[in-house]
């Protein structure tokens, strides 16, 4: 199943916050689903996500710093020229 507004990594990683937090409207939890079911590295790095935020026990806008998020993408860049 494709569709014309699959999320790209990058919106992705903006829209974690909402996930985790459960206030993502529908169509955005689809989509975000929908890029999980296809993206391992995405799938990886909401693991770990989740992991740190047990371990901090909440989740704050602390919690991803807008550095971690520049990390993350470069990241996920150099993943998809290794791919
Ligand atoms: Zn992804």
């Amino acid at each position: 199943m494709t569709t014309a507004n699959e999320l790209t990594c990058q919106e992705l990683i903006e829209l974690v916050t909402e996930y985790l937090e459960g206030t993502l409207s529908p169509t955005e939890r689809a989509r975000f689903d929908a890029h999980l079911g296809t993206c391992a590295g995405c799938r990886t790095w909401l693991e770990q996500m989740r992991r740190t935020i047990r371990t901090l026990g909440k989740l704050t806008e602390e919690s991803i710093p807008p550095e971690s998020k520049q990390e993350l993408l470069q990241l996920f860049r150099n993943w998809k020229k290794v791919s």
